[in-house]
């Protein structure tokens, strides 16, 4: 999608600190991190949040799990423990409309959330 930052990240066009990437996914640190450790985890595919997955989907977001196994023991954050999260719609904050996961960690994180 043109006007989409995370697609932009994924092609290539805009900069980012990156942390994995296969032909489906990349993974890069947040810019405005909350936390020791935030990675996004972003399908290549436009996908504008969790309201528009499809069935096709389904192995798409076993895949980004199973990235994220890889990516927390790399990080170190998978004994300590970590959060995973996407945020949708107005209330749940979400600022980018395309599909992502946040991964934080190297922290002890509150609950509930704000
Ligand atoms: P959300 O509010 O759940 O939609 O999360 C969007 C996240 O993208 C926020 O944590 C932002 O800090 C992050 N973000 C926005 N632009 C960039 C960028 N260019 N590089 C890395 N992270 C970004």
């Amino acid at each position: 999608m043109d006007d989409c930052i995370f697609c932009k990240i994924a092609s290539g066009a805009i900069p980012s600190k990156k942390v994995y990437e296969d032909d489906q996914l990349i993974a890069f640190h947040d810019i405005a991190p909350q936390a020791p450790v935030h990675v996004l985890v972003v399908p290549k595919k436009h996908i504008s949040g969790v309201n528009e997955l499809a069935a096709d989907d389904l192995a798409l977001v076993g895949h980004v799990y199973s990235v994220i196994q890889q990516l927390v023991r790399e990080l170190k954050i998978d004994e300590s423990g970590y959060r995973v999260v996407v945020n949708s719609g107005k209330d749940g904050s979400q600022s980018v409309p395309h599909l992502h996961f946040h991964v934080l960690g190297g922290r002890s994180l509150a609950w509930p959330p704000g």
